[in-house]
């Protein structure tokens, strides 16, 4: 499969890692949109929101477990952050792997 995240996670591609488990894999984006910037990716391959189902949300989960330490560790839990999954067209979603977006370090916007 030709998908970048799975070759990230298979350190075919080099990453900036910021938290790695048995489940979950988190790095700094590529092309930061705020001071911190971080891509969580399961370890599995589940294209996009749309493919969530009751077979993988336990990796979903461990994304969401480990969220409060990964903002305490770049320093952003006390200040707050933005998290977003973009899905599909619509949602600009770019790579084909469901991921979220950690941002902080700066206020954010309010509108979309
Ligand atoms: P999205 O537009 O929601 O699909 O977000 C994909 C994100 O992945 C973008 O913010 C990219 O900058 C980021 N990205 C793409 N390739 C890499 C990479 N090799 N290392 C780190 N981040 C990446």
């Amino acid at each position: 499969m030709n998908c970048i995240f799975c070759k990230i996670i298979n350190k075919e591609i080099p990453s900036n890692v910021v938290f790695e488990n048995d489940k979950i894999l988190a790095f700094h984006d590529i092309a930061p949109q705020a001071p911190v910037h971080v891509i969580i990716i399961p370890k599995i391959h589940v294209s996009s929101a749309n493919e969530v189902n009751e077979n993988n949300s336990n990796y979903i989960s461990e994304i969401f477990i480990a969220i409060p330490e990964i903002a305490k560790k770049l320093g952003i839990d006390e200040s707050g952050y933005r998290i977003i999954n973009n899905c599909g067209k619509d949602g600009c979603q770019s790579v084909g792997h469901i991921h979220f977006h950690l941002l902080g370090g700066k206020m954010m916007s309010e509108s979309f």
